[in-house]
């Protein structure tokens, strides 16, 4: 790791403690200009269940080593909880109360029938054999027990996470059902592989919902993306994908940084082939015909564009001021801090905010489940047209919220999902 990521990372530790409070502010600041119901806004402002579980898993040198997880359950009120796994040192309980909670924006503004909800492992999978990560995955869906389930909440992949991880949390949940009741419980979790009934597209689903609603802003900018440069920070699924993804319509990649540090080329940079390169060495550093570049660098590239697509709290009160592009398009979770957003406004910089720039996954993931449930394998033509559909519709959504409201985007996109949630309380009361 470099120093200069280190430092990142390590700022990202403290501020992560706030992590859930800028969440609950983010809401009540759209709230207020809503003037969403009282008692909605009582409900809505605090998680329904939350899970920690310490568990023993047995090292390949044979030591048995306590881990400790966690599962939040934001809310249910739209259907079944539903959201990623993370596996990363920094998982703590503010982190996925925070997590849990965006996903029950993300179902709500994709009009999807999924609540909110979120899971993670504290530990670095990277210190670990597969072997192991194996028996940790195992256990701790073991650990969670009944707290997931197909009709109740389903997991999926996140950071550090993936298609395998997905592959041994199905298979361990299922070995502790009865055997007649296995063969209807596969949709338990989404983002498996294709084989053991992951949907087409999955994989690449965040970053193609990403590029999607970056297509619609180009739309709206009559911005062409020929030829317009962009840089990306994290080049794993979300990241690797949105690059991929943007190449067809002509955007050049001119810097791209992880956890390995960062890489420029204003020539540009081919996402296929680097990705071939993240692949085979676990990092962008080292990229041929590219140079090493500091993280300062990297905020400060010339570019029309910026896919923060790592971690929280990118965009800060001293990173923003760094930034040189026209539009943020937030692949990530919570990339940008209140600091953050507050000086991409000043600097009249065009936002596509988190719930809405990354729910291509979870849009996929609720084509997954269904797919299963129906025993059916949708082509990916299918997959793309109805992801497209949903992402584009949402987005138009936020757009009429932003003009309505006079607000900015982040809080129209909130407004969005927290009415179709105020709509739902209102009609179903509540129970006795
Ligand atoms: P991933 O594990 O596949 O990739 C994470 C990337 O971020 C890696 O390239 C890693 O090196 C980089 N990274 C980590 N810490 C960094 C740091 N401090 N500085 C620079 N780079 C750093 O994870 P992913 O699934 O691509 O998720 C990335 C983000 O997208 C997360 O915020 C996640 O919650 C969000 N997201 C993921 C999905 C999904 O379907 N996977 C869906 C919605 C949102």
């Amino acid at each position: 790791m470099s120093t200069v990521i280190e430092s990142t990372v390590k700022n990202n530790e403290h501020k992560k403690n706030g992590l859930y409070a800028s969440v609950v502010q983010q809401f009540h600041k759209a709230a207020d200009i809503m003037r969403l119901d009282s008692s909605i806004r009582d409900i809505l402002s605090m998680t329904t269940n939350e899970i920690i579980v310490h568990f023993p898993v047995r090292m390949d040198d044979g030591r048995i080593k306590m881990f400790s997880g966690y599962r939040v359950q934001h809310n249910d009120v739209l259907g079944p909880y539903k959201g990623g796994l993370r596996y990363h040192p920094l998982v703590n309980i503010d982190e996925v109360r925070a997590l849990a909670t965006w996903m029950t924006w993300k179902g709500a503004i994709t009009g999807i029938p999924f609540g909110g909800a979120k899971g993670g492992i504290q530990f670095d999978p990277t210190q670990y054999s597969l072997r192991e990560i194996e028996r940790i995955t195992r256990r701790f869906t073991f650990a969670l027990g009944n707290n997931i389930g197909p009709e109740y909440d389903i997991p999926a992949p996140d950071v550090n996470t993936n298609a395998q991880i997905m592959a041994w949390v199905l298979d361990t949940y299922l070995s502790m059902m009865p055997p007649h009741e296995r063969h209807r419980s596969t949709h338990v979790v989404t983002g498996k592989p294709i084989e053991s009934g992951g949907s087409i597209g999955r994989d690449k689903a965040t970053g193609q919902g990403v590029v999607y609603t970056i297509v619609e802003w180009a739309k709206d900018r009559k911005f062409d993306l020929n030829g317009a440069t962009y840089i990306v920070q994290g080049f794993g699924n979300v990241g690797s994908w949105a690059a991929r993804l943007l190449k067809p319509y002509g955007a050049i990649l001119v810097a791209a940084e992880d956890v390995t540090g960062a890489i420029a080329n204003p020539d540009g940079i081919d996402p296929e082939v680097l990705s071939d390169h993240v692949t085979s060495t676990g990092g962008v550093a080292g990229f041929h015909n590219t140079i090493p570049i500091d993280h300062r660098a990297f905020m400060e590239s010339e570019a029309d564009m910026f896919i923060p697509a790592a971690m929280e709290n990118s965009i800060t009160g001293q990173t923003a001021p760094l930034l040189k592009v026209r539009l943020v398009a937030e692949g990530a979770n919570g990339p940008t801090d209140q600091a953050g957003d507050q000086i991409l406004r000043e600097k009249r910089i065009d936002l596509i905010p988190d719930i809405l720039c990354n729910s291509g996954g979870v849009v996929v993931s609720y084509f997954e489940w269904l797919q299963n449930k129906r025993s059916e394998f949708w082509d990916l033509e299918e997959v793309d047209g109805k992801l497209n559909r949903r992402i584009s519709r949402a987005y138009g959504q936020v757009r009429e919220a932003a003009n309505k409201f006079n607000v900015d985007w982040r809080t129209a996109a909130y407004i969005v999902a927290l009415s179709r949630l105020e709509k739902v309380y209102k009609e179903r009361g509540l129970f006795p």
